[in-house]
């Protein structure tokens, strides 16, 4: 397959991490930012080929793992409602609120779907007429051009029972925030590649800059991963720190104008809590003025509460990369994907899951 089996071809694999070894002389901290990363990492066994001296860090990039409990508990609020259909993406449902998941809610009655694209809420609602089809909006930068191209769409035709519940977050404020820590162990970034093709590599230059940190652009294969430490490891020991596009194939200095533009169509930023880490200004999506009458939480009166901890669960931790998942008591035990405490062992981008699926004591 055209784009994968390259990208996993054993010499190209066993070559880069011999160079690695090479030219690692030192102990660096790398974190790679994005969950898809953080499985292919532990799946394909990177993590033990690449130097001991080199510490991974798994970074925050995992959408479901950071939207609050808040705002889950605001969806199970707006779906159990009487003539509410709830519609969401599959990760979505299992992650706990404060006290249930969407499953729950679907199980005892109420009409929460699992859906693949969010203009498959506008057929729902067209269906439904008689309903009104709330879309629980989740994702990085790379989901929310077609997140808003639903609300644009459905301003074209028109549909008054269609609205969203925005949890949308966006990935550089959230690295500025970790870099900004003064307990900031991380040396260099593999940036994720998929969110890069929409916005380009503007903010990554101004971070690395403000850090003075390498940042290096990459995929999600193993040779895409492997090819990017190589470069952040060159760039350290050469005492640089700049950004580079190892992800050619995909990324676009300028990213994606279209996409960009839908996006500023339809929202604004704003500030948004994440999951484990709190408030980050700037670091959200909000509907603008324009589109302010499609914003589920206007439509409809529900409360949520408050409390964001998750008693037993450490996974602000693990998605700040200050602990690894191993490192919890619950890993493994009363923690598990059938059981889970926390969404980083919920998520299919999540990096408790990954350590549980592949390395239950990996480095
Ligand atoms: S293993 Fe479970 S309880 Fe521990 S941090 Fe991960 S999700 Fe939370």
């Amino acid at each position: 397959m055209k784009y994968v089996q390259e990208y996993r071809n054993p010499k190209f694999v066993k070559d880069l991490a011999k160079r690695i070894r090479e030219i690692t002389t030192r102990n660096w901290s790398i974190m790679e930012v994005c969950g898809g990363q953080t499985h292919s990492i532990l799946k394909f066994g990177i993590d033990q080929l690449i130097p001991e001296r080199i510490r991974l860090i798994h970074g925050p990039g995992c959408p479901v793992c950071v939207t609050p409990a808040s705002i889950i508990d605001k969806a199970l609020a707006i779906g159990r409602l009487d003539n509410v259909i709830l519609c969401t993406f599959g990760d979505m449902v299992r992650v706990p609120g404060i006290n249930d998941n969407l499953l729950q809610a679907k199980a005892s009655g109420s009409d929460i779907r699992v859906i693949y694209s969010p203009i498959d809420c506008l057929q729902i609602a067209r269906e439904n007429p008689d309903k009104k089809v709330v879309f629980f909006a989740i994702g990085f930068e790379t989901t929310a051009p077609a997140n808003a191209m639903a609300v644009f769409q459905s301003e074209k035709l028109k549909l008054s029972n269609f609205s969203i519940l925005p949890a949308q977050v966006l990935i550089p404020p959230a690295i500025e925030k970790l870099l900004s820590d003064e307990n900031c162990r991380i040396d260099g970034i593999l940036a994720p590649g998929h969110v890069c093709t929409i916005i380009g590599l503007k903010d990554y230059k101004r971070i690395s800059r403000r850090f003075n940190i390498p940042i290096v652009i990459t995929g999600f294969e193993p040779v895409d991963i492997l090819d990017g430490f190589y470069h952040v490891v060159s760039q350290l020991e050469d005492n640089q720190a700049c950004v580079e596009n190892r992800y050619s194939r995909s990324v676009r200095d300028e990213g994606n104008p279209e996409a960009l533009r839908i996006i500023d169509e339809v929202f604004d930023v704003a500030d948004r809590e994440w999951r484990g880490i709190g408030m980050i200004p700037k670091s959200g999506l909000k509907l603008n003025e324009r589109y302010a009458h499609y914003d589920a939480e206007q439509r409809f009166d529900v409360d949520s509460a408050v409390d964001e901890a998750d008693s037993e669960c450490i996974s602000g931790l693990v998605l700040q990369g200050v602990m690894k998942p191993t490192e919890c008591s619950s890993f493994g035990r009363e923690c598990t994907p059938e059981h889970p405490l926390g969404a980083t062992m919920v998520s299919s981008e999540g990096a408790c899951a990954a350590y549980y699926l592949y390395k239950r004591n990996s480095k």
